[in-house]
């Protein structure tokens, strides 16, 4: 008998386990009649401050396809899908949210697929983004626009964390075994067949999405930083042009002293260019100083996670 895992990465999300688990549970005994494939359900609480765990508890006590592992403090989704992978035994993996944004109802296709048209993975995007803000629409396109453009992997526009995955692309996810995690770039640049499916945006059950706008704006800096060195190499050509002006101007001033002699002038223009290098000086600076952090941080070698407890059914790693 095939085995699949689903892995749930939760934080403060207590009104939304209940309804969650009610929907799982349907899902998963339907594809136990259907196809006798069996599901474990990976809870990952991240540090959560409510009463997630205690719920998460609750329901585990009476459905043994219910477990869970609970970290120390909030590490972070990224951290809490790592997890999720590590202690999961399933054939196929797969990475829900629990706000139910995610269609559980789409896993029987995705299973199809991979067991019929021997796809490793298949994975989800929204083609629409109703109900979300205009403007962190246009800035998620920007950032999706920029970081293909810049980077050797495709990142799909609207791609979903939501996916299921064979084992073996799993195993190959599980060694990548990075601090700064960008689960989107890891997806793409692991390989493997993928099958994307589209559906349109669904709002949340319950509860509130933990993603600020400014939080979003730093983790998409984190995968243009994870994914590319381009910045990098704007930093040069930038640095290169702003030579070749300069060498341009020389010439131009020399000529332009022997010919009508050298009136000092031109302060406020003197201040516009020392202020313009300035900035891009610091601008520059500024991005090695980003690549310089990411680096410290992987030197460090801390673990991606720190676990408190898991549930008596959870297999030791
Ligand atoms: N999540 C998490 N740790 C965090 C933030 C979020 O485990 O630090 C989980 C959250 O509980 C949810 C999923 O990640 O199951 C997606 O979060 P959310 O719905 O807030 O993101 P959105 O759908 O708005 O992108
Ligand atoms: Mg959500």
């Amino acid at each position: 008998m095939k085995t699949m895992s689903i892995i749930v990465p939760c934080y403060n999300e207590e009104e939304a386990i209940p309804l969650f688990y009610n929907e799982i549970s349907k899902i998963a005994n339907l594809l136990k009649t259907k196809y006798k494939l069996i599901t474990e359900c990976i809870i990952v609480n991240d540090g959560s401050s409510d009463e997630t765990l205690k719920t998460i508890k609750m329901l585990a006590q009476n459905d043994p396809i219910l477990k869970y592992i609970s970290f120390s403090r909030n590490f972070g989704k990224e951290s809490a899908i790592y997890a999720g992978l590590e202690y999961s035994t399933g054939d196929f993996v797969a990475i829900m949210d629990v706000d139910l944004q995610d269609p559980p109802e789409l896993l029987e296709e995705m299973y199809l697929s991979i067991i019929n048209e021997n796809f490793d993975c298949v994975a989800t995007r929204r083609v629409t983004r109703k109900g979300e803000p205009p403007i962190r629409s246009f800035f998620a396109r920007c950032f999706y626009k920029l970081i293909n453009k810049m980077s050797k992997i495709e990142i799909v526009d609207g791609a979903r964390d939501y996916r299921l995955m064979t084992r073996q692309m799993v195993d190959a996810i599980i060694n990548v075994k990075e601090y700064n995690r960008f689960s989107k770039g890891i997806f793409s640049w692991v390989g493997f067949e993928t099958k994307w499916l589209e559906y349109e945006n669904r709002e949340r059950i319950a509860g509130e999405t933990k993603w600020s706008f400014w939080k979003l704006f730093l983790y998409s800096l984190d995968g243009i930083v994870a994914y590319t060195t381009a910045p990098l190499a704007i930093a040069s050509i930038v640095g290169v042009l702003c030579c070749f002006i300069a060498i341009i101007m020389i010439g131009v001033f020399i000529i332009k002293t022997i010919i009508w002699g050298d009136p000092v002038a031109g302060y406020p223009s003197m201040i516009c260019v020392i202020l313009l290098i300035g900035g891009l000086q610091l601008f520059c600076i500024g991005i090695l100083g980003e690549y310089l952090a990411k680096t410290y941080l992987e030197t460090k070698k801390r673990p991606i996670y720190i676990m408190k407890e898991k549930s008596k059914n959870e297999k030791d790693k």
